[in-house]
This record gives structure tokens, sequence and C-alpha cells, in this order.
């Protein structure tokens, strides 16, 4: 699944390729691929101005200016979402494999005027809304705060309030927004904290050293343009930072630090990799 740094490359691709262009027509291949009714969102986005694309989280958000004044259509990616250009499928034209919506868009040179969302296990989501929908929308979500943005005072606050383990409650959304799997086990061995510590067990050092290091890790990742799993690429390619991954995918492999042998277990449902020597769970 891609986490903030992928996201934010693909948001980024997207705002460079198609931010500024005019949704000329709209169409939808698979409805249940958009929330809602999807006559109603073709409707919606038809004919709209895109003024800005951005992540938000792990979501992608299309600042829109329609005809009927100012909306939005948001995007998830869920495991295997992916945006893609190429030509707009005129009627009676097959379209490329597994695009489940398509938007033909102003400006673009002819066979690379339209672009699909592609989604292989079709978990990812579509949705539009006008501001007041939006704004519901957004209230229901309670999303927490970036982790690129959020105050070390307010990364404490919302640790020390979490029962669970370290892991679990950074991959919640709700507690910060963004970070996934390999981002939290990266930035766990890189501040030497264990996925297993109770999260309010952190002191406010740790806090701090934890949030440092996940923004260094993230704003690293960002440069490489994310990590290149199997399903992750955006409109100008994949990424690099994968090669720089310390822990993620490399048990059994030493330490970098210390040269023990790298260990995974499932934690809070997921895989999870770490030293067991350098990530102990902390005896105060
Ligand atoms: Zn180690």
């Amino acid at each position: 699944m891609p986490e903030l740094p992928e996201v934010q490359t693909i948001a980024s691709d997207l705002d460079d390729i198609v931010g500024g262009r005019r949704i000329i027509q709209a169409a939808v291949a698979y409805p249940k691929i958009v929330a809602g009714d999807s006559r109603r969102f073709v409707d919606f986005v038809s004919g709209a101005k895109i003024e800005k694309v951005e992540r938000f989280g792990k979501w992608i958000r299309f600042g829109l200016a329609g005809p009927a004044g100012p909306a939005a259509m948001l995007a998830h990616l869920k495991m295997t979402g992916q945006f893609q250009l190429g030509a707009w499928p005129e009627e009676g034209r097959a379209w490329p494999a597994h695009c489940h919506a398509a938007f033909q868009l102003s400006g673009l040179p002819p066979g690379q005027d339209a672009l699909f969302y592609r989604d292989i296990r079709k978990f990812g989501r579509l949705r539009a809304f006008d501001p007041g929908e939006l704004e519901e929308f957004l209230r229901a979500l309670a999303q927490g705060p970036d982790p690129l943005t959020v105050s070390p005072d307010e990364f404490h606050r919302r640790l020390s309030a979490r029962r669970g383990r370290l892991k679990a409650v950074l991959l919640d959304q709700g507690c910060v927004s963004g970070l996934g799997n390999i981002y939290v086990d990266e930035s766990l061995f890189a501040a030497g904290l264990s996925p297993l510590a109770a999260a309010d067990s952190l002191s406010r050092a740790e806090t701090d050293l934890l949030l440092k290091e996940a923004r260094r890790i993230l704003k690293a990742a960002i440069e490489a343009r994310g990590s290149t799993t199997s399903n992750y690429k955006g409109l100008k390619g994949g990424g690099s930072f994968q090669l720089a991954h310390q822990v993620y995918g490399r048990a059994g492999e030493p330490c970098p630090k210390c040269g023990a042998a790298l260990t995974r277990r499932v934690v809070a449902g997921r895989t999870t990799h770490y030293c067991p020597h350098c990530q102990k769970v902390s005896a105060k």
C-alpha cells in the first residue's frame, strides 16, 4: 500500500501534469470504484477545472472548480490503486486493463489525453464532494495530523493518550496520518524503539526522537520518490527508497547498527521488522 512518500509523489506528479486542466468528460467502467452514485460522480466532475492536486494523509485530493462552484475529488489508492495516462476510450474502444474510471483532460496530446484510475484489486475508491459534503466527510474521517507538520507537543500528547502497542498506534490514521508498515518499521528502528512498547510508556525525549527520525526518513523517501514495492508507480515513474530500507524486508540480515540478526513477527496484524537487540522494550 502506498504510504505518505509514495502518495506525496503521486500527488505531485498529478499536480504537475493534470493541474490547471479541465475535465472535458468522465466515464466510470466499474461503478463500485466510486463511493455513492457513479452517474452523479460523472456529472459532478465533468466540466470542472482541476485547480490543485495535493496529498493529505494517504489520500489524494483534487481541488476542482466546477460549473456549479467549488468541489473536490478524493482518491484513496488502498492496495493497488494507480493513476496513468492513456487515450480517451471513445465509444466502442477497449479500456486499458484494470482501469475503472477515466477523465478526458484539456490540453494534453492525443493518445495521452485521458487520466485513468487503475486498480487490480479494486479496493481503492474515488469520491466527489461539494464543500459542505467534504467538510462533513472530513469530520467523520477524524484523521490525525500529518507527521511532517505535527508539533512535538501534540505528537507526545497523542501517543500518551493511546493504549496499545507503539506499532499499532502509529499505524492508526486517527493518531497521525500517512504512516504505514514500511515507514513505521524504519522510523522505530532509527529511534531505537520497540514496536511492542506501550505507546503511552514513551518519555518526551523518546517521542521527540521518534518524530525527528520519522521526518528525516519521510523527507529522504519523498526525495527518492518513495519506495517501489510491487504496486506503486507515479505518473513520472517509481521510486528508489527501497534501497535505503534498514530493516523493512531484511529479516535474517545483520542489523546495520549492531550486527545481530534482524527479526520479524506479526504485530498489530502486520509483518513487523526490527532488531531485537537495538529495539528492546525499555524497563523504566
Ligand atoms: Zn541492532
